[in-house]
Parts: structure tokens; sequence; C-alpha cells
């Protein structure tokens, strides 16, 4: 496998620029005759199909959902980021790229990072025109609200609903293309492999989820958008439909895997409450901004809440511990997610926990409430307040939150080179589902910003550059050996889960390589534990192909064969996480590795041997796979420890 990003020459200021300037382009009688499959409709994939239709190309669109706008995107609540500074409070292009690339813990590829805070501004007036209603102030300008690991304030947000806003100015834009017969939606399709034909991606095989017939698509050029595999871990705060199904069969198909191993871990989860749940709910970043993070100081009074005896608010204010705010005086409780989450695991470990189980910490609104007036937070954070209500059956206005950090988000994902192109010529991915721009650990507001980026700004270019080499390529045939080879195994995937008949549902193997993950591959990771991940998930992988019970039949609407062929990814994609994990021997972002700590417990990097990207090539079934390293230069900014303090 040969790795090559592809970062343009020049100063790194420069670089999109000086490579927009000179890209390959294709005329507009071309454009009519090259197709492009999108699989996704988030706001990656929206983006990039909405943008290729408006370009010329003839776009194909999939998604899981019957809708677009149905789209795991639509959940987001926060906010998206962009340095237009209009606060006044000295944000600028230089310091969004500078704050993203330290979030990262410097494990991210400069170029792309420079150039997603460089294209962030365009997002904005890009989404304003379509009529997302951003929040505004009450001189009708956007308003702004703070994030994690930023000292600036630069969200841009429309109430606790960002994500459903933005997907909706997305989903327009798509619909024009659809009415102009520019872009074919395929909804109710699930991507169950990718087509290479002489080296090149040329089309997907996919389930039609209604009737179960196996089709094959083909294009000059497919762009995965599926989104991230936090659902590997079984509870997330990822929608039940996420999966990392679609990426993996990239990868099997020879496009490689970039830093499995890290995963992020939100802190502002609501709680889990017992073994029946199948999805944790988050309570958005957001919320920082006015809420504050404490557990009791004294022992003796967590144990007695957790008993009942006690109440939050009996806590005195003096026996009150704002355990972000101690240890990290410059950020306080708006320090990156990593470090609130570790922070948090801490506390609770060390016995300060609350809630039921110890494991919780609070997050409370009193003294906003007392100072700005339950009116100003009930208009900013309303309805994330109801929702949590309406989970935990307590008001968030009179007790505060109970919150815990979970599965969230992935920063690893498809390697992808500048140009967002995988290792498979003519195979692109964009948002969740690349491993691009977030390093070790992503800050927040800054995947939305991320998925747009790439959608709406940088594929358009950098895809152009590869299909302008294709304009003598005829339309691609499904008639072709390899897409029939590709049904076939499909097919045979199938039949063959059908056939098990075992004695277990889908999700028992599912919610037991999320207990594995969890504990192992989860927020502390050691090397005994790591190696101990690698076999049991080997042992599940094996059982659930001897003992899995799938229900109903093929060619039928059949959510359990849907699952069942996500969890047989995820069985494969778990060991690779934990392979990576265990690689990685140094702590950096989300990926904390015990034995490797500072003396006041921050994650300890070590540059000299781990500053790079692992890269993960597919070498066959149950085969060891191999890495690859991509290095990484960073020419503008100063590589140093993390600090927040
Ligand atoms: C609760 C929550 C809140 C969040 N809040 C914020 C926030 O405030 N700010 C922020 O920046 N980020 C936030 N995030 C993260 C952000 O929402 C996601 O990272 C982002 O929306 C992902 O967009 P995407 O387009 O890459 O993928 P998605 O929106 O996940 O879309 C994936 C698409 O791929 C399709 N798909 C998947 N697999 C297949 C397949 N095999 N075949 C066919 N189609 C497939 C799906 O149907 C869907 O259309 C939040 C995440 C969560 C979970």
């Amino acid at each position: 496998m040969k790795l090559d990003a592809k970062i343009p020459k020049g100063p790194v200021s420069q670089k999109w620029t000086n490579y927009k300037a000179h890209q390959n382009l294709v005329n507009p009688a071309n454009k009519l005759k090259l197709d492009v499959i999108v699989v996704g409709t988030g706001l990656a994939g929206a983006a990039a199909a909405a943008s290729f239709g408006e370009m010329g190309f003839n776009v194909l669109n999939f998604c899981i959902q019957d809708s677009p706008r149905r789209a795991h995107s639509i959940a987001a609540q926060g906010g998206i980021n962009a340095a237009k500074n209009y606060t006044n409070d000295g944000d600028s292009i230089y310091r969004l790229y500078y704050d993203t690339i330290k979030g990262g813990d410097y494990r991210a590829r400069e170029a792309n990072v420079y150039r997603l805070a460089e294209v962030a501004n365009d997002i904005i007036d890009q989404c304003v025109a379509q009529g997302v209603p951003f929040a505004r102030d009450y001189g009708g300008l956007l308003d702004n609200r703070s994030f994690g690991g930023a000292q600036v304030s630069r969200t841009f947000y429309a109430r606790g609903q960002t994500g459903q806003q933005l997907l909706l100015g997305a989903y327009s834009a798509l619909s024009r293309q659809v009415e102009k017969g520019k872009v074919k939606m395929f909804t109710r399709r699930e991507m169950l492999d990718v087509v290479v034909v002489n080296g090149k991606a040329r089309g997907i095989i996919a389930r039609n989820l209604i009737t179960g017939e196996i089709e094959k698509h083909a294009a000059h050029a497919v762009v995965i958008a599926t989104g991230g595999y936090g659902n590997v871990f079984f509870l997330s705060t990822n929608a039940m439909s996420c999966n990392g199904s679609a990426a993996w069969q990239c990868y099997k198909r020879g496009a490689a895997f970039g830093n499995p191993c890290y995963v992020q871990i939100h802190p502002t989860c609501i709680p889990v409450s017992g073994d029946y749940q199948s999805k944790l709910t988050l309570m958005s970043e957001s919320l920082r901004n006015d809420g504050r993070i404490w557990v009791p100081k004294k022992k003796e009074d967590a144990e007695a809440i957790r008993t009942g005896k006690l109440k939050a608010p009996q806590i005195k204010e003096e026996d009150r511990d704002y355990f972000l705010e101690r240890r990290y005086p410059a950020f306080g409780n708006l320090v990156p997610r990593d470090v609130a989450s570790r922070a948090a695991k801490e506390r609770c470990d060390a016995g300060y926990g609350v809630g039921e189980t110890g494991l919780a910490v609070y997050l409370d609104f009193a003294a906003s409430i007392q100072r700005l007036g339950k009116d100003v937070i009930e208009e900013r954070y309303g309805n994330l307040f109801q929702m949590y209500e309406k989970i935990v059956d307590e008001n968030p206005y009179n007790t505060p939150m109970m919150i815990y950090p979970a599965i969230h988000y992935s920063m690893g994902g498809i390697w992808v080179d500048y140009e967002l192109q995988t290792t498979i010529p003519g195979l692109f991915a964009a948002g969740e589902a690349n491993f691009s721009d977030h390093g070790a650990n992503r800050l927040g507001a800054s995947a939305l910003m991320q998925g747009l980026a790439d959608g709406y700004f940088v594929l358009p270019y950098t895809i152009q550059n590869y299909l302008s080499a294709e304009i003598r390529t005829p339309r691609i045939s499904t008639d072709l050996p390899e897409f029939e080879e590709a049904k076939k195994a499909v097919e045979d995937r199938i039949t063959k889960l059908i056939n098990i008949g075992g004695k277990h549902s889908v999700d028992y193997f599912q919610k037991k390589l999320g207990h594995i993950m969890w504990e192992k591959v989860g927020m502390g990771r050691t090397k005994e534990g790591l190696k101990q991940a690698i076999e049991e998930i080997k042992a599940v992988r094996k059982e659930f192909w001897k003992d899995v019970r799938v229900t109903g039949k093929t060619y039928e609407l059949n959510p359990e064969l849907e699952k069942a062929l996500r969890c047989a990814d995820h069985l494969e994609l778990g060991e690779l996480m934990a392979r990576d994990a265990l690689m990685r021997e140094e702590s950096c972002g989300g990926h904390f590795r015990e034995e490797h700590q500072t003396g006041d417990g921050e994650a300890l990097r070590h540059d000299d041997k781990f500053m790079f990207v692992s890269c993960w090539e597919y070498t066959g079934e149950d085969k060891e796979p191999v890495m690859h390293k991509e290095a990484l230069d960073y020419e503008e900014i100063v590589v140093a420890q993390r600090n927040y303090k």
C-alpha cells in the first residue's frame, strides 16, 4: 500500500489557495457524462450530493433512512464553529486552526486543519443564505457561544437543534437537485460493498431495506459519507442505525483505515441506568457555558447522596468540589471533552461520584439561573432541559443534572489524502466517516463544520481533479464481472447469517462486544487489558458465527438482518481498534493509556515515536493487518504538551 497525503507545497495558509488555482477542471459538457455515487445524506453527504448536482454531475445518493432528513446529523445540538470574530474577542482563522490542532493533541494533519478553519466562515454564509435560523442577538446579528477547548466564542447555533437546522438547509439544496433530475435519491438502501474495477472504485452493492433485493449501482467515482462507528460500543450517543459497516467494507476492499483507536468520550451524557438500555442521551456541551460541574468534597456526603439520604442542593457551597475549575483555572468548565471526561472518571473512581451507581457528577445551573434569570437559561437550553426531565424525571431548573462520560464520536475512520481520496483511486470519504481533521480528540462544534466543509467546499474541487482524467471513460456498466462477484459475496454472507439459526439475538453479541470495548478499549486502556480485549473479541466473533439467531427472511423488511450484518463488521472493527490502541504506547487526546500519564494524571504523548497517523491495511480474513505510518509534520505550530491550566 502506498500512502501519499498529497499535501500541496507552500506556506500552510496558501496551500488551499494554490491547490484551487492549479487543480484540473471538468468542463460543463463533460460533467453531464460523469456519474458520482454519494453514500450518506448527513451533513457531509447531502452537502456533497447537492454541490455535485449543482455543478452538473449525475449523482446517485443513498441513505438508510426513509428520508435524507433523518440522517444522524439531525441529532446535533450545540452548534458549529467558525472564526468570524463577530464577538470581537480575538478570534482568527489561525486561532481556530491552532485550537483544533492543539485540541486534537497534535495528531491531526496540519494542512487539512488549516483548510478547515479557512472554509468555516464560508459555511456560515452559505447556511445563512439557505435560511438556516441561527440564533441572533437583540440587534439582529448572529450570536455566538463558547465550546470546549477555546477561549473565544465562535460557536454558531440554533437553540439546541443546530444539526437539524443545518440538515434542513442541506436537504433543501439537495431537494432542488432531485427536482432538477441531477440527483437520484435511493432511500432505505444500505451499501454492503464497494465495487473496485481495475483498481478504481466504480460502484456499490446495496440492499433495498424494504424488499431485501440486492442491487448493483455504478459510477465514475464513489463518496462515502456514512458517519461514525461509535456504536461498536453498543451504548453511545449515536443513533441506533449509525454503524461502521460501510467504512469497514472499504477497508476490506483495500482502503487504509486511519487511527481506529481514536474515539471520543463525551463528558456530558445522561448516565447509564440499566441493562435494558440500547442508547445513551447527550446533554449538549453548550450546557457547559452556564452549568458548573461538581461533586461533593467529602466522601461521606457522596455516599449519603448515593443512598438517598442527602440531595444535591443540601450540600453547602464550601463542601462542593468544582473539580474542573480547580484543576484547570484558565479554561474551567470549558476544557476539551477528553480532559473533562477523564477528570469526571477520576473523581468517580476515587469515590466521590453521585447518583445510585456512583458513576455521575453534577452539572449545576443554580448560579447561572440566579445571575441571568430562569427565562434566559430556558431560552438558551429549554429543549435540552425538557429532554433531561423526560428521561430522568427530575427538573434541572431545581436540581442539578447528573452526567457521566459516554462514547460519542469517532475521530478515526477511512484514511484520506488532502483531496479526501482514500487509498483506492476514485473512492473518497467525507464527514465523520473519514479520519481527517480532529487528530486524537475533536473539539465541540467542529464535526458539523468538518462535514459541511468536506461536502460544500472541499470535495467539489478535489473530485473534479480526479474526474478530469475520467472524461473518456464511458458510463460504467453493472454487468461487469466485478459487480457480479461482489453481489454474490453479499448474498452468500446474508444466506450464511440467516442459516445459522442459533440461540442468541444479534443484540446479545453486540452488547457483549460493547462491554469488552467499554471496559478495555474505553476511557482507560492498558497493555494487558487490550491484549485480553483482542482475544475476547475473537471469541465473541467465533460464537456469533456459530450461534446467532437472525429471525425473518432475506427478501423482506428485516431489521434483525440489518443489525446482524453491522454487528458482524463491528466484531472485526472492534478488534482493529484494540490493536491500534495496543500499538500506540502513549496517551493522546481520547486515547488514554494508563501506563503513559504525567504526574498529575494528564495524557503523556511520546512525540519521538508516535507522531504519525496509523494506517491499517487489510490482508485477509483472520490474518494480521499491516500498519503503515503517515508521518505528521508541523510547519506552523510549535508542538507542546497540552495545557489548559
Ligand atoms: C447527540 C449528538 C449531538 C451532536 N452535536 C454536535 C454539535 O452540536 N456540533 C457538532 O459539530 N457535532 C455534533 N455532533 C457530531 C455530529 O453530529 C456528527 O459527527 C455529524 O453530524 C456526522 O455527519 P455525517 O454527515 O458525517 O454523518 P451522519 O449524519 O451520521 O450521516 C450518515 C449518513 O450515511 C447513511 N449511511 C450510513 N451507513 C450507510 C450504508 N451502509 N449505506 C447507505 N447509507 C448509509 C445514513 O443513512 C446517513 O444518511 C453530535 C453528535 C451526536 C451523536
